[in-house]
């Protein structure tokens, strides 16, 4: 990844973010208190804002960057989740670190933080199937990879909706957070699938990143 593409990534993402807020707020007003859209809309507005005035820098000082920012200007449990996902990617890549080395940082650091597991109804569930795919995919090129990620995460998107929320506010509701998806999941699944998008080339469905 180049400091272009991840600059495209980041304006994509907020613009999808932008779009879809409402979406992501109702996903958390089902199961959470119905923050989480309006939570990553301020972190996504701001870390862009930063990075225009980023002079011109690696593609890990961009990610760094949207990380730091994300962690100052988002609360609740995605504001520190979400920034050390991209802290992780902009440590890794600025160490030399391929993007699929990046995935997997960022995956430890959050299953570090917040100690979810696979199966907990969390971001995890579309992190950790999509860092796999992503490994699994990297030899095919950046955008097959990105690609593969992203399908895995849509899919464990679906396979939280018959979970029980083990960790975060949802699990607050018990047996009641049965039949929803996972806000956090669906937003890390919209994040790589924007990710494909740019990777590819085809930014085009949800505006102009390029
Ligand atoms: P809050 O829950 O503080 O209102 P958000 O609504 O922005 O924060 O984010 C909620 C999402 O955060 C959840 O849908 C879930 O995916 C994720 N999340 C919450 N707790 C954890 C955790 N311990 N580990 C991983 N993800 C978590
Ligand atoms: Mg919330």
């Amino acid at each position: 990844m180049d400091e272009a593409l991840a600059r495209a990534w980041i304006t994509a993402v907020a613009e999808a973010v932008r779009a879809e807020a409402d979406r992501l707020t109702d996903l958390d007003a089902a199961i959470g208190d119905g923050d989480h859209g309006v939570n990553l809309r301020r972190g996504f507005d701001a870390a862009v804002a930063a990075l225009d005035s980023l002079e011109p820098a690696t593609a890990g000082d961009v990610l760094g960057k949207t990380g730091t920012t994300l962690l100052s200007k988002v609360g609740g449990a995605s504001g520190p989740l979400y920034g050390t996902v991209f802290r992780a990617l902009g440590k890794t890549l600025r160490q030399g670190g391929s993007f699929a080395d990046g995935l997997r940082a960022a995956l430890d650091g959050v299953q570090h933080l917040g100690k979810a597991v696979v199966g907990d109804k969390t971001m995890i569930d579309a992190l950790s199937p999509a860092v796999a795919a992503y490994a699994a995919a990297a030899g095919a090129g950046e955008a097959a990879a990105a690609r593969a990620a992203a399908d895995a995460a849509a899919e464990g998107v679906r396979a939280t909706v018959p979970l029980r929320a083990r960790k975060g506010r949802a699990s607050y509701l018990g047996e009641r957070s049965i039949g929803h998806p996972d806000p956090g999941a669906t937003s890390t699944a919209l994040i790589l699938d924007i990710l494909a998008e740019v990777t590819s080339g085809d930014v085009t469905a949800r505006g102009s990143a390029r």
